[in-house]
């Protein structure tokens, strides 16, 4: 049992982490574990929260996501559609497909997310990619690469 702490997107015990430590291109992301995977259940669960004006990484990979939006509202990339998400969206990310994450304006948007506890490293796109994403005109108005 993880307790979350009334109100406030935080779990009790549970550290807040930047996003990622790798470097890759993000802004204002943080993220919580609360489930590490266990018995049957092969699967991590996560919490991430993207502050206002901030946005998750642009990437895709090998493995799958399972996203349940938890507060506030905003946009995702999904392969070549951006796709408005609020409170309780459940959202699916299959294998090899580019996305990204970006609250509305004056928004936080927070999610809980589902995912593989071995998976492949995210890729990120090539100039070629970006090429390719930026044919799409909402495409290109969207993505912080
Ligand atoms: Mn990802």
């Amino acid at each position: 049992m993880v307790k979350h702490s009334n109100g406030s997107y935080r779990w009790q015990g549970i550290d807040v982490h930047p996003y990622k430590e790798d470097g890759t291109i993000f802004k204002s992301v943080t993220r919580q574990t609360l489930f590490h995977g266990g018995d049957d259940l092969n699967v991590e669960l996560r919490y991430f929260e993207v502050g206002i004006s901030g946005y998750t990484t642009l990437e895709r990979h090998q493995h799958a996501h399972l996203v349940t939006i938890i507060r506030g509202c905003g946009r995702v990339l999904i392969g070549d559609k951006v796709i408005g998400i609020g409170v309780h969206d459940v959202v699916q990310i299959p294998p090899f497909t580019w996305h990204q994450f970006q609250p509305s304006e004056g928004e936080v948007l927070g999610f809980l997310c589902m995912v593989n506890p071995e998976r492949d490293r995210p890729q990120r796109p090539t100039t070629e990619d970006v090429e390719s994403l930026n044919a799409n005109e909402d495409v290109a108005a969207f993505i912080h690469l």
